[in-house]
């Protein structure tokens, strides 16, 4: 089969490898679709730890695919069976894994980060992650390139999540118009949100977030962030505050423009190099202000996002903006980094 292989910084190679047979508890997929992320990127680049020199490894995580093989004693699951796979498993027995929050377990394994993954032809799911309940059956009918949000999605579920979710009352502040700044515009609108604002630099990326729905841009390239909340607000500031954007500048306006009570999830890391940023604190302390952080996300969110797309109230297709067969994946790789694209697919 044909595989996408990382050698090193730079350097993915498309290889013939040896077609995955599954063992006892494993299955094999054949790959529908596969989403690059900002954590490929990272990996790409050579940043990623689960990636140290000399790593040679098929990324690759956001992942849809037909059952092709079940092992033995793997039970529920069928050849032809489309299904997505949450990424991340635990241990399986600390702390944080009995309490449904895998992605916090610090002997995690995952697909595309510790095992090979989805930019293949065929993907192996390993016994620990089937036997943790990680293969998400999903119906043909929902769109395949949609179908690779559902984990990213899932991401975004966790963060709002963190904040207590969206209460209709709220008005809610996008920081960053990326896919996902997108999906947490089109997330809260579902929960109902009263009125979604979003502020972004780029204008392609503000016409992304019309699109999805939101109710009030702020072109920060020209307009003051919290002028134009105090203005939208009437002084009030807003409730729910989002920060998908890796930005210093953006967690420090996050607290200045919450309103009292606000809650706000910084969604987006900061660069490695530079973690620092200066938040007023006297604002979190004297507005009550509830901050929190959320990083991927566990098998639970995953089954979360995967029930709202299969039951047809969230289309994640319009969150891709390219699609690119895996021959091709140099160039997907290079679009991915320029941010005027959204999400991009692999069709192995
Ligand atoms: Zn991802
Ligand atoms: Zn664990």
């Amino acid at each position: 089969m044909r595989a996408l292989v990382y050698h090193g910084a730079h350097d993915l190679r498309l290889e013939d490898r040896p077609l995955p047979t599954a063992g006892a508890g494993e299955i094999i997929l054949r790959m529908v679709t596969a989403g690059i992320c900002g954590t490929d990127l990272r990996i790409w680049h050579g940043g990623h730890r689960k990636y140290p020199d000399g790593t040679v490894r098929v990324p690759g995580h956001e992942v849809v695919g037909d059952v092709v093989e079940v092992g033995a004693d793997v039970v529920g699951v069928a050849v032809g069976d489309r299904c997505i796979v949450a990424p991340n498993w635990g241990c399986g027995h600390c702390r944080q894994c009995i309490t449904g929050n895998n992605n916090r377990c610090a002997n995690y394994g995952a697909i595309g980060i510790t095992h090979d993954g989805a930019f293949a032809e065929y993907l192996r799911v390993p016994a620990p992650s089937i036997a943790q309940g990680n293969l998400i059956p999903l119906s043909k009918q929902v769109d395949a390139a949609g179908a690779a949000m559902v984990e990213p999605f899932a991401c975004v579920i966790r963060g709002q999540e963190a904040v207590g979710g969206i209460q209709p009352q709220d008005t809610v502040l996008v920081m960053g118009a990326g896919p996902i700044g997108i999906m947490h515009i089109l997330y809260a609108r579902l929960q109902g949100a009263r009125r979604v604002i979003v502020s972004e630099m780029l204008p392609a990326r503000l016409e992304q977030a019309w699109a999805a729905g939101a109710d009030r841009l702020v072109n920060l390239a020209d307009e003051d962030l919290a002028q134009a909340i105090h203005a939208e607000t009437g002084g009030e500031g807003v409730d729910v505050i989002l920060v998908a954007a890796p930005s210093h500048q953006g967690q420090a306006d996050a607290i200045q423009v919450a309103g009292i009570g606000g809650r706000i999830n910084f969604f987006g890391g900061l660069p490695k190099d530079r973690p620092t940023a200066t938040l007023d604190t006297n604002a979190i302390h004297y507005k009550e202000l509830l901050v929190t952080g959320t990083t991927a996300c566990s098998t639970a969110d995953c089954w979360k996002a995967a029930a709202i797309v299969q039951a047809g109230r969230l289309d994640l297709r319009a969150v891709v903006s390219h699609q690119f067969p895996l021959a091709e994946a140099a160039q997907a790789f290079a679009l991915a980094e320029d941010r005027s694209s959204l999400k991009i697919v692999l069709t192995p």
